[in-house]
């Protein structure tokens, strides 16, 4: 018997033994081909040994210093590089160990410099209904996905959500995709007016949504206006590129496609490659002078921020990244969605295949004129989740409830390291997957 808590107490999970390259390996030597890096994560696959080598040369020299001591090389130096490419404005770096925690970082950072500003009433927070960020308490009441939050909801921060930015069943018959995203952002707007310019803190966001719809982009112009309007307000634009950034999107940042830049931007999956656990959360020179001129002190922490090993994995990743292997993302990105697209474009029960990227998703309907959705109680993602990892592919298919509809979708996420035999191949085991799960 196993002592291992795991999340689905009724499962038995194969033992993963083994990585190589996109490839899992369980113990039986089964053989998985990793078509959603995880969550997201592994985008350099199993195996790289640039990384792997990173982190051993780390260990022998120094495996821990606490923050409150010390820096360490490998902390600057990746903090140096990621301030190199990250999005303009964007100037310093707080490292911690995860999504969850850059999203507690960036709302505490939000809350204090308000304080250090004397603008003490500021402090709601409001995101998008369609929205993932975080399992901690205060991630978790940011995030709009109703069935995370609702066993724990007494314990939340106050939050509100707008309408999230999802053109395949938002835009309104003869409106153009332009006029939607710009209609949808003034929601930001009339909710900053509800609740009173001065009590609002934060507009947080993920440019393209993943864990809660599957890879959906925003259109054109709608993070523009939301730039806009939070600046017209005094409002800090917050972010999260956990999922869709280190260049999952094409680019190394996904808002770098939006001709935007946040205030606090984090960042997290991408950044170790599975590797090591680390995220990230970047904020302006004028947030932090605000602290640095005020207290002098961010009142938050944890034991293993800026851990120099993560750190140096996670360097090692960034510089096989930006040393062109996220160049790769958009072409193989473009190949993707036109292998799902001729695999799927007909399929009676595919209403919509999108993303950015390396970043795919496909939206499973059962009536793809009406776009209804299956009866939730059927269970589809969770059967294609099973049929697709009996075939050997782990993709990552989720269901949900947005707006009032519950649907379900597959989101596809494969390393930059792919081929593309190795798109055939995922296409090719989604196509058994959907076959025996339909
Ligand atoms: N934000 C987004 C957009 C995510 O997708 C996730 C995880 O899936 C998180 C935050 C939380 O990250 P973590 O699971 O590393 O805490």
């Amino acid at each position: 018997m196993s002592h291992v808590f795991p999340r689905h107490t009724k499962a038995t999970y194969p033992i993963a033994e083994k990585g190589d390259g996109c490839y899992i390996i369980d113990r039986d030597g089964k053989k998985y081909f990793d078509g959603s890096g995880g969550a997201a994560v592994s985008c350099l696959g199993h195996s790289d040994p640039d990384v792997t080598n990173a982190i051993k040369t780390q260990v022998d020299r120094l495996a821990f210093a606490h923050t409150g001591f010390f820096s360490t090389e490998p902390a600057e130096e990746l903090a140096d590089l990621l301030i190199a490419h990250a999005p303009g404005g964007l100037d310093r770096v707080y490292f911690v160990s995860g999504g969850s925690e850059a999203m507690e970082a960036a709302l505490k950072l939000a809350r204090q410099y308000f304080l250090e500003k004397g603008e003490t009433s500021r402090h709601r927070v409001i995101a998008r209904r369609q929205s993932y960020h975080g399992n901690t308490l205060g991630a978790l009441a940011t995030g709009g996905n109703q069935w995370r939050r609702e066993p724990f909801s007494p314990l939340m921060i106050d939050t509100t959500h707008i309408s999230p930015c999802y053109e395949y069943r938002g835009r309104l018959e003869g409106e153009t995709a332009f006029d939607y995203g710009q209609r949808i952002a003034n929601e930001l707007e009339t909710e900053i007016q509800r609740l009173g310019p001065e009590n609002v803190m934060a507009f947080v966001a993920e440019p393209v949504v993943g864990a809660t719809a599957g890879a959906v982009p925003p259109v054109d112009g709608y993070f523009k206006r939301i730039r806009e309007i939070c600046d017209q307000y005094g409002i800090l634009l917050i972010l999260d590129e956990v999922m869709c950034g280190m260049g999952r999107t094409g680019t190394l940042f996904a808002c770098d496609q939006d001709g935007i830049a946040p205030d606090i931007l984090c960042i997290a999956k991408g950044l170790g490659a599975g590797y090591q656990p680390i995220g990230a959360m970047l904020c302006t020179s004028q947030i932090y002078g605000a602290i640095e001129s005020g207290s002098g002190f961010f009142q938050h922490g944890h034991t293993y921020i800026g851990h120099p090993v993560a750190c140096a994995a996670s360097l090692a990743v960034l510089k096989k990244l930006t040393g062109g292997v996220a160049d790769q993302v958009e072409p193989l990105g473009v190949k993707l969605q036109a292998a799902l697209q001729d695999a799927f474009g007909q399929h009676a029960h595919v209403g919509d295949i999108r993303g950015r990227g390396l970043f795919r998703g496909i939206e499973l309907v059962e009536d793809r004129g009406s776009k209804t959705p299956f009866d939730p109680k059927r269970g589809l993602h969770k059967a294609v989740k099973k049929a697709a990892f009996e075939a050997g592919l782990i993709c990552y298919p989720m269901g949900g409830t947005i707006d009032g509809v519950t649907g379900d979708h597959i989101l596809v996420a494969p390393p930059f390291i792919m081929n593309d035999t190795q798109i055939g191949e995922v296409v090719s085991k989604l196509d058994q997957a959907l076959t025996a799960a339909l």
